[in-house]
């Protein structure tokens, strides 16, 4: 009989200590920090859920390709590993590093859009939002009905909804919509896949109006194993097959290589077209760096030339989707509501559902994200009412998981913690804002327990 437990698919070469503290230093740290898990130093947290962006382990193949990095100004070896890597993958002809993901944003919208334009996308991620109405286009979120209904379980919620695409175009018509964007997975719609069948409906949909089609591809891995696991006809591909048939279906992308390449800084932009590549790296230049290092060291451009490949390996997306899973599904076994089913790099829980007795106006995201770390350190973050104010349609809480990190017990202890949380869940009480900036109020915000 084959093994079924899934494990780890690494061993451990290098650890990081993590720091304990008392429920009573946890009170006094989180009253310091006004309840706003933003405000907290690092240190005193002792499983960091916050964002999985930047904050995985590299591997021993990934430390030792920084040593092999090339520091050239123009035309470093490392570039062209860097190049040849994501062109394996993406295949499109222009490979442009950036930063990170939001420095590809803006570059690609600064020069394909205008004021006046409209971007399509299944749900924009907030920095690509941000990037769209900077340059005076307007962001259009067109998700599938399925993909808003959080305890709804169904395959594919990332997907966009086509017939919404069609009726979106002919409205505001084909001139001013300058690009059409799919972001897989989709991290603002709970971490969801997008089906291939989905991207080929878009695709259709865009090579009729001979309008371009960009991924915003940060979480392109997990999702080919989404579609791996839940799409019939692609159970015998391998990831990286799944992924580089999507990547046929559009001309380009943009890419944080803090999620889904496996480094803690870096991203790219791609294209196919040759007369918008040279606008993106002259403008590439003025901001960012020469087009063969785009603001990134020689070395981040190893590391995200080898992580890019590891990310795509079958143990690894077995283990990082199954772990994910895992903690999904023992917390929702034990009564917790969540975003139905387990993303792939996040759960979400529904605070609505969770604390029913706190009104959205007094925050229950936050009081529950308050909770969770004055009972075992843990830090998550609100996604909901503080986050978006009026427009807030959910207050959920993010548990997002860093890549390679945490171990199973590591799991086992956050699964044990939230649902002693969950028992005591009626003696939590509302918050209520003592400050907040004008702009962006949930990084600084300060809080109170009414
Ligand atoms: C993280 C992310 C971005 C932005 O990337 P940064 O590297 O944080 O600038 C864009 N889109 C999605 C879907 C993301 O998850």
């Amino acid at each position: 009989m084959p093994v079924k437990t899934i494990i780890e698919p690494f061993r451990i070469k290098s650890v990081e200590p993590i720091r304990w503290t008392t429920r009573a230093q946890r009170e006094q740290l989180l009253k310091a920090a006004h309840y706003n898990l933003f405000l907290l130093q690092a240190d005193d947290v002792l499983i960091d859920l916050l964002t999985d962006s930047g904050t995985g382990a590299m591997s021993t193949h990934q430390w030792a390709a920084v040593m092999e990095g090339d520091e050239s100004y123009a035309g470093s070896r490392s570039f062209d590993r860097f190049r040849s890597s994501v062109h394996d993958i993406v295949g499109y002809t222009h490979v442009i590093p950036t930063h990170q993901g939001r420095a590809a944003e803006r570059i690609l919208f600064g020069v394909a859009c205008k004021k006046g334009d409209v971007v399509p996308n299944n749900t924009h991620f907030d920095t690509t939002r941000a990037n769209v109405e900077f340059v005076g286009a307007e962001a259009v979120d067109l998700l599938i009905p399925e993909g808003r209904q959080p305890s709804l379980s169904y395959p594919f919620k990332g997907n966009m909804d086509v017939a919404g695409l069609e009726a979106l175009i002919a409205r505001v018509g084909r001139e001013h919509v300058p690009l059409v964007m799919l972001t897989v997975t989709n991290n603002s719609g709970g971490g969801q896949p997008v089906s291939m069948e989905n991207v080929r409906a878009v695709s259709a949909v865009c090579k009729r109006h001979n309008i371009p089609l960009y991924f915003d591809a940060c979480r392109f891995a997990e999702n080919a194993w989404f579609i791996k696991l839940r799409e019939p006809g692609y159970e015998n591909k391998t990831p990286k097959e799944i992924a580089q048939e999507m990547f046929r279906y559009g001309d380009g992308c943009t890419m944080s290589a803090k999620k889904d390449g496996m480094a803690n800084i870096g991203g790219f932009l791609c294209t196919n077209n040759d007369i918008l590549a040279q606008q993106e790296k002259d403008l590439l230049i003025l901001t960012e760096g020469y087009p063969t290092y785009g603001g990134l060291a020689g070395r981040d451009l190893e590391a995200i030339a080898v992580g890019i490949q590891e990310a795509l390996q079958e143990d690894y997306l077995r283990y990082r989707i199954a772990s994910t899973a895992y903690l999904g599904n023992h917390i929702s076994a034990g009564g917790v509501p969540i975003v139905q089913p387990p993303g792939g790099h996040a759960i979400y829980i529904d605070a609505r559902a969770f604390l029913p007795h706190i009104p959205s106006d007094q925050f229950p995201g936050v009081a529950l994200a308050a909770e969770l770390y004055l009972e075992g350190g843990i830090r998550s973050v609100e996604i909901g009412t503080l986050m978006f104010a009026a427009a807030a349609q959910m207050d959920l809480v993010r548990l997002a998981m860093p890549r390679r990190v945490y171990t199973q017990s590591h799991v086992d202890y956050l699964v044990e913690v939230i649902l002693e949380v969950y028992r005591k869940r009626e003696s939590i009480k509302g918050m209520r804002l003592s400050y907040e900036a004008p702009f962006l109020r949930h990084f600084t915000a300060h809080l109170e327990p009414v």
